[in-house]
Formats: structure tokens, sequence, C-alpha cells
């Protein structure tokens, strides 16, 4: 009986390798999503603060031409002072070039302040690009790395395949049938060894007489508490 058995022992073996591989090829999907997403996470808010950033050098560019404008208007008057004849005037002018360059300081002491804040976001835009860029590296290997064990256990299930194709065809069919019945019920382990009297299937003991007769070796048995199949395996 055992000899028969030893087919479907390796049989199984080969089936749980095979279905153990198709879970692992079932989770690629996902975990290249999931790459996917941490280097997708990794450049969240990169736009916002690149927005923040157009904004403040329009500020600043906006700010220098109005100071060009108030600066060629400074130039004009300065030219209207020679020839102009009453003092009146000539206080008049002097005021509105003092105004002009008043405000001409004003502006430029808040051009200072956003060149400060355009370079803290300069830096952090660096900051975060380059840690962008790492993960992405990091990612790059990871999915290597998936993608090449995904291609061997391809091939690997493969081969399984043939070979639970070919064990299949050397086990009575009686018996294959039979054992094909127990692992549904059983939810995929179907032959379990004996070891001293206690099932491996599900580590119950097993009736005395119904293992000396196992030992004996002369007809297919089932365990009576996990219905599988059962063989007598020695043990030190
Ligand atoms: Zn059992």
């Amino acid at each position: 009986m055992k000899e028969m058995l030893k087919n479907l022992i390796d049989l199984q073996r080969v089936e749980s390798e095979a279905v153990s591989i198709k879970l692992k090829l079932n989770n690629v999907a996902h975990s290249l999503e999931e790459l996917d997403a941490r280097v997708f996470d990794s450049g969240k808010g990169l736009q916002e603060i690149q927005a923040q950033l157009d904004e403040l050098q329009k500020q600043y560019r906006r700010h220098d031409s109005d100071i060009q404008m108030n600066q060629s208007r400074v130039k004009k008057s300065r030219e209207k002072l020679g020839s102009v004849k009453n003092n009146k005037e000539y206080q008049s002018i002097l005021k509105e070039i003092e105004d002009m360059q008043l405000k001409n300081s004003l502006v430029e002491d808040e051009m200072i302040a956003i060149l400060e804040q355009i370079e803290t976001i300069e830096r952090s835009i660096h900051t975060k690009k380059s840690e962008t860029e790492k993960i992405k590296a990091q990612v790059d290997i990871e999915k290597k790395t998936i993608q090449q064990d995904m291609i061997r256990n391809q091939q690997r299930l493969a081969r399984l395949e043939t070979d639970i194709a070919k064990i299949s065809q050397q086990v009575e069919p009686e018996l294959l049938r039979k054992y094909r019945l127990v692992k549904d019920q059983t939810r995929g382990i179907a032959i379990a060894a004996v070891h001293q009297a206690v099932c491996q299937g599900c580590n119950l003991n097993i009736p005395s007489q119904m293992y000396d007769k196992l030992q004996r070796d002369e007809k297919l048995t089932m365990c009576p508490h996990c219905q599988r199949i059962i063989y007598w395996e020695e043990t030190e």
C-alpha cells in the first residue's frame, strides 16, 4: 500500500508547491501597485510648492518693473529740475522725487523678503526632489527583483504542472479520485503521515488497533478524526 501511496505523497508535495507559487504570482500586481504608490506619495505636495514658487517669482518681477518705472520717472523729474524757474515748483518736484525714492526703497525691502522666501522654497523643492529620486531608484530595484522572481516562478510553475500531470497518470484512478475528494474536503492536505500513532494532519491519536494495522500496511486507511489518507512513517 505504501508503495502506491508514494506517488500520492509526491503529488501532494508538488501540488502544494504549485499552490504557494500561484499565491506569490497573484501577489505580483498588488506589490507593483504598492511600489508605484510609494513613488507617487513621495512626489505629493511638490506641485503646490512649485506653484507657490511661481507666484513669488511673479511678484518679484512685478516689483522689479515697478522700481524701474519709478527710476525712470525720477530721472525725468531730475531733468525737469534744471529748467524750473520758480522755487515753489522746484520744491514740489523735489518732494515728488523724494516720495518716489521712498516708495522704491519700500519695494526693495519687500523684494529682499520675497527673495528669502524663494530661496527657502527652492531648498525644500531640491530636498523633496532628491528624496523622490532616491525612492524611485529604490523602487526600480525592487520592481526588477519582483519581475525576475515572477519569471522564475512562472517557469517553476510550468515545470510543476508537467510533473503533476505525469504523477497523476501513475496513480491508480480510483485512488486518485479518492485523493482529490479528500483534498477538496480538507482544503489542501489530503495525505498525512502517522508518527507514533499521531496523525500529522490533525495531531490527534489514532486508535491502537488501527495503528497496528497501519503498520502492517495492508489497505487504504483514513484518519478517523480528519478523514485524511494516512500512512505509517517510522520515526526515531
Ligand atoms: Zn488526522
